[in-house]
Parts: C-alpha cells; sequence; structure tokens
C-alpha cells in the first residue's frame, strides 16, 4: 500500500515546528501528490489559531501553488467540537475558503457554558462509572450532531483520549459521507470498532498528523495499523 497525500499537518503557526513551506517541501520529497496544512481551531487551549492567523495561512498556501506547481496544496482546518449540539470552532469567514474541515473531539478547549456538561462529566468519568456513561453519551451526542450539522471530511484520531460510541459514530459517518482517519500518531483506538466501520461502509484516510516537518507523509505506522487491523486498501481513500 502507498500512501499518495497527507491532509493532517502543524506547523508553527500553532504548537507544531516549521512553516507552511517546510511541510509542502517535505511532503514533496515524501513523493506526495496533495498535503494539507490542517491548523488547530481557535478554541484550543493554548495553542489554537486565530481567525486571523487562519486567513495568512491561507495567503500563503495561494503563494505557495504558484511555487511548487508538483503538488497539489490544501488550506484544511482541524476544528474543535464546542458543545452538545456540535458546533464547531471554524471561523465563518474562513468556511469559505477551506478545502477540507478535519474535525477532532480535544478534551482540552477554551470551555463556554456549553461545553460545561461535557468538561464535567469526562472529568468525573475515572472516578464514578454512572459518570463515565453519562460522558459517553454526551460525547457520542456531540459528534453526532456536529457530524450531522456540518459538512466534515475527516474526524481525526476517533476514540483517542474521549470515550465514544464508536457503532453510532460509524452509522453516521457512513450516512454523511464522513471519513475516519488512522491517525500514525494516534491510532491505536482504531481496533475498538474498525469492524463496525468496515460493516457500515465507511471510508478511511492515513494521515500523519506531523507536529515536524519531517514527519509529513511518513505513514508507517498507518500503514502498519492498517495491515494489522484488514482494513483493505480500498477502503483508504488517499491510498494507491
Ligand atoms: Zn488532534
Ligand atoms: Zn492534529
Amino acid at each position: 500500500m502507498k500512501i499518495i497525500g497527507d491532509y493532517h499537518t502543524h506547523t508553527n503557526f500553532s504548537h507544531a515546528k516549521g512553516t507552511v513551506e517546510e511541510n509542502v517541501i517535505s511532503a514533496i520529497q515524501r513523493g506526495m501528490k496533495e498535503i494539507g496544512i490542517a491548523e488547530h481551531g481557535p478554541k484550543t487551549l493554548f495553542v489554537g489559531v486565530s481567525e486571523k492567523k487562519l486567513h495568512v495561512i491561507a495567503d500563503q498556501i495561494e503563494d505557495l501553488k504558484d511555487k511548487y506547481k508538483e503538488i497539489k496544496i490544501l488550506f484544511n482546518m482541524e476544528a474543535n467540537i464546542l458543545d452538545l449540539e456540535g458546533n464547531i470552532d471554524v471561523p465563518r469567514t474562513i468556511v469559505p475558503r477551506l478545502d477540507m474541515l478535519l474535525v477532532g473531539f480535544h478534551p482540552n478547549i477554551i470551555p463556554s457554558r456549553g461545553y460545561l456538561p461535557i468538561l464535567y462529566n469526562n472529568c468525573m468519568a475515572k472516578f464514578s462509572s454512572s459518570r463515565k456513561k453519562i460522558a459517553r453519551k454526551l460525547n457520542t451526542t456531540a459528534m453526532i450532531n456536529a457530524i450531522n450539522k456540518h459538512d466534515i471530511s475527516i474526524i481525526t484520531h476517533p476514540g483517542h483520549k474521549i470515550d465514544i460510541d464508536t457503532h453510532e459514530l460509524a452509522k453516521v459517518c457512513a450516512k454523511r459521507n464522513t471519513a475516519l482517519e488512522i491517525n500514525c500518531r494516534q491510532g491505536h483506538k482504531l481496533k475498538d470498532f474498525v469492524d463496525t466501520a468496515l460493516d457500515e461502509g465507511v471510508k478511511f484516510y492515513i494521515n500523519s498528523d506531523a507536529h515536524h516537518p519531517k514527519d509529513v507523509g511518513v505513514m508507517d505506522e498507518g500503514i502498519k495499523l492498517a495491515n494489522e487491523l484488514n482494513i483493505p486498501k480500498e477502503v483508504i481513500i488517499n491510498s494507491i
């Protein structure tokens, strides 16, 4: 299996190392045909990228498209789920510029009022099994509402750090044509629900989630995981 696109990479606009251009150069060196810069949404605690900076990234990408014609450069974003209604932190002016919307459940966000029940129950989950159940239900509701509400291309690192009903997740992803990510850094959780996802007809992407240019387009871990879990390459969108 060979992977030809990496749609989830970070830069020094957030907490990662390296510039947008360094990620592009690295992707070319790794033989990628497409590279996505997918920075953290503004509400990510400490490392969120502001609306203004997201526009700077989009502008830089426009310039780099002329300079590196051998690769397709995409302006993506890794947004956060903010509340039970499934609202996400994509600024309104960013939406029309986005090539792909990625959404990940990150527990560490700047909490709004609507996030408090999710935060509270997830914090208490380790002390009480009833809280754990409630947390799982709330996490699942928030994620399903987000997928139904927005045009999401990929759910990043599903199940990482957050307990969700992965069967329900797979069903809604199949219905809405939202892919699940095989994340090269945090993919281990996938094994809990890969069979359900395959039964439902969900598609996958393998992404690096690189936080350093040297990791862009390095897909060995994801390929290994896909092989271990018997995920056929036909359902991995960025494979050939
Ligand atoms: Zn993430
Ligand atoms: Zn990420």
